[in-house]
C-alpha cells in the first residue's frame, strides 16, 4: 500500500479522496467507491500502486487515438477498480468484479519497471487504461513523469471524471487523452452511477486548454443515447471546442449486465457521422466497423492517412501532422523517428 497523494484528512479519522469528482468521504477501514482507494486509521492509501494487470503492446489506434502518433505502439498498463458503474463495461473483470484478495495477489511492477520493459520492447510510449486510470493516479503520475525522461509518450484512456486538481498536476506529463463523453445527463446518472456530464464536459475543455491532445469517444448504445438530439449534443460540444477535434462513434456489442441490448445498428452509427459532420467537424469516424477510418484534408480533400484494421499508411503526411499537398494543419502529432517497431 503507498499512501495517496490526492486526499484530505478529516475529523474523527474520515478522510475525502479529491482525484474524481466523486469526492469520497471515507470512514476508517473502508474503500470509496473505485474500492481501490483506503482509509486506515485516517490516512488514504492506493492499494493498487506498482499493481499493474497488463504490459500489453497495442497499437495507438486502438485507444482509440487517430490522430497522435499514427501506427506507433504503446504498452498498455492498468490496475483494478473503476469510478464508474457502467452496467456494458468491457473490462468488468477487473473494474468492478475483483476483491482485495485480488489485488494481493498482483506482482508487483514499479514504475522503473514498466518504462525499463516500453523501451526493451521498442515501444513508443505508455497508455494508462482498461479502468479509469484516476483510480491509479499516484502510479500513473510516477510512471508518467519517469517515461516523459526517456522520451516516450504518455496516453490517458479515460472516462473524463478526474478533479480539477487532479488535471492540474497529470497534465504536465500527459501528452494525449481518449474521453468518453457517453451521452447526455440522464444516461450518466442512469447508467454510470450518478454521475454528472457537466464536470466530464469541464474535464475535457480543461484537458484540451492545457494543451494534452484530446480525442472524444461515443459508445452508442441502442436504446439509451442513440436518438438524433443525444448525438447532435455530443457532436454540437464537441464542435464548440474545436472543429478539428476528433470524434469517434463506437459500435455497441451486448456486453456484462446488458446482455439483452441489441448491437448498435449500422444505420444509426452512419446517422450519427452525418449528424456530427453536420455540425462543422472536420474529422469524425467509426469503430468496431470497417468503415469511415480513414483520415481527408479538410481543405483540399487529399487521402492523408488509410487504415486497415490496424494498418495504418501515411500517405499525405508531413513530419509537423500537415496535408502534404496544400500544407493544411491537420493537428496530427507525429514522432520524427520512431524507435526500432515491434
Ligand atoms: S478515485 Fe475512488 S475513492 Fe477517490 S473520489 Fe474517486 S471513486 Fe472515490
Amino acid at each position: 500500500m503507498k499512501e495517496a497523494r490526492f486526499y484530505k484528512k478529516l475529523p474523527q479519522a474520515f478522510v475525502q479522496c479529491t482525484a474524481c469528482n466523486r469526492f469520497c468521504r471515507i470512514a476508517n477501514n473502508s474503500t470509496g467507491f473505485c474500492r481501490v482507494r483506503k482509509n486506515v486509521n485516517g490516512t488514504l492509501y492506493s492499494l493498487v500502486y506498482n499493481k499493474t494487470l497488463t504490459l500489453t503492446a497495442d497499437p495507438i489506434e486502438k485507444k482509440p487515438l487517430f490522430h497522435f502518433m499514427p501506427g506507433t505502439y504503446c504498452n498498455s498498463i492498468s490496475t483494478y477498480g473503476c469510478n464508474f458503474s457502467c452496467p456494458f463495461c468491457q473490462n468488468h473483470d477487473i473494474s468492478q468484479d475483483f476483491t482485495e484478495k485480488d489485488i494481493e495477489a498482483v506482482q508487483e511492477t514499479t514504475p522503473e519497471q514498466i518504462v525499463e520493459n516500453t523501451i526493451e520492447r521498442g515501444l513508443e510510449g505508455i497508455a494508462y487504461t482498461y479502468v479509469e486510470p484516476t483510480v491509479f493516479i499516484e502510479y500513473a503520475i510516477d510512471t508518467m513523469k519517469l517515461a516523459k525522461k526517456e522520451k516516450l509518450y504518455n496516453v490517458w484512456v479515460s472516462n473524463g471524471y478526474m478533479s480539477e486538481q487532479a488535471i492540474g498536476k497529470l497534465a504536465k506529463y500527459l501528452d494525449a487523452a481518449n474521453i468518453d463523453l457517453k451521452g447526455d445527463a440522464k444516461f450518466y446518472k442512469k447508467l454510470c452511477g450518478n454521475v454528472n456530464v457537466e464536470l466530464v464536459k469541464k474535464s475535457i475543455q480543461l484537458l484540451y486548454k492545457k494543451r494534452v491532445h484530446v480525442e472524444v469517444t461515443n459508445l452508442i448504445v441502442p436504446g439509451y443515447n442513440d436518438n438524433a438530439d443525444q448525438i447532435r449534443e455530443v457532436a454540437s460540444f464537441v464542435a464548440s471546442i474545436d472543429k478539428g477535434m476528433v470524434l469517434h462513434f463506437s459500435r455497441f456489442f451486448p456486453h456484462y449486465k446488458m446482455l439483452d441490448t441489441p448491437v448498435t445498428p449500422l444505420t444509426t452509427l452512419r446517422q450519427a457521422y452525418s449528424i456530427a459532420k453536420q455540425q462543422g467537424l472536420h474529422h469524425v469516424y467509426l469503430g468496431n466497423v470497417p468503415e469511415a477510418q480513414n483520415t481527408y484534408c479538410p481543405k483540399c480533400g487529399s487521402l492523408v492517412i488509410e487504415r486497415e484494421g490496424y494498418t495504418v499508411m501515411l500517405l499525405a503526411l508531413d513530419k509537423r501532422g500537415r496535408c502534404k499537398h496544400c500544407g493544411y494543419d491537420l493537428g496530427i502529432k507525429v514522432r520524427e523517428s520512431q524507435r526500432t517497431s515491434i
